[in-house]
């Protein structure tokens, strides 16, 4: 009798903790399931990502021009548009700083720094923010091409910028020997915004032949559905 009381105690004592081991993996299961979900609707930051997308210069500022006179504004905005199109197409929500040829601040009382600071603005006040900032290089020679990303010192920054300048030299350039670089903390834009930003030189002005593809439409939705690409990858949690 004694034996079988015994017996039936260890029954119940097992069955016990196989319950409670069953609900802790059950818990584990669910808070891992929640956490993926909260990550792949944030991005990991607390809100759904927003591309922020700032076509370089615009209006009184054509910034670099090309010897042909290829405004860098206008080949910044052809791509920036592109970009705009390809991700929102994927179901990601955008924000555009410019959407034409013209500066943030208006004419009369144009400033490069107001025009920055607008800019920066538009990035900080926009929850789950993530800043692609689309320029053009320039150099005194002509000899130097290449695309090349430069990023912020804030969180996730490195990773987007290396995922970029990754894919747009597998992708569109395999000669193309750059690195992703850390922005320098004299660029207004990448020093001031509170947020995931990369600026992307994606080619040279001062390179003839650069040029030619960097105005060439389709090379233009090209560069943009690798940047594209590489946004939808960093956000997902993916590397290059
Ligand atoms: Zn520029």
């Amino acid at each position: 009798m004694k034996k079988k009381e015994e017996r039936t105690r260890r029954t119940i004592r097992a069955a016990v903790f196989v319950l409670a081991v069953l609900l802790l993996c059950a818990a584990a299961v669910l808070a891992l399931s929640r956490h993926a979900d909260r990550v792949m609707q944030t991005g990991g930051r607390g809100s759904p990502p927003i591309l922020v997308i700032d076509a370089g210069h615009g209006g009184l500022d054509g910034g670099a021009i090309a010897a042909d006179g290829t405004k860098e504004s206008d080949v910044n905005l052809a791509i920036a548009l592109r970009l705009e199109s390809i991700v929102r197409f994927f179901g990601q929500k955008t924000r555009m700083t410019r959407w034409d040829d013209s500066a943030k601040t208006d004419i009369i009382s144009y400033s490069e720094r107001e025009d920055l600071k607008e800019r920066v603005q538009l990035a900080n006040t926009t929850p789950g923010a993530v800043l692609i900032s689309i320029h053009q290089n320039d150099f005194p020679t002509g000899q130097p091409h290449g695309a090349q990303v430069l990023y912020s010192p804030w969180a996730g920054s490195e990773l987007l910028g290396k995922t970029i300048q990754t894919n747009l030299i597998e992708k569109l350039d395999p000669g193309n020997r750059r690195l992703a670089v850390p922005a320098p903390g004299s660029l207004f834009l990448t020093a001031n915004t509170r947020c995931p930003a990369v600026l992307v030189e994606c080619g040279f002005m001062s390179n003839g032949d650069e040029v030619l593809r960097l105005k060439d439409g389709r090379y233009q939705t090209a560069a943009a559905a690798v940047i594209a690409a590489s946004y939808l990858r960093y956000i997902n949690g993916k590397t290059a």
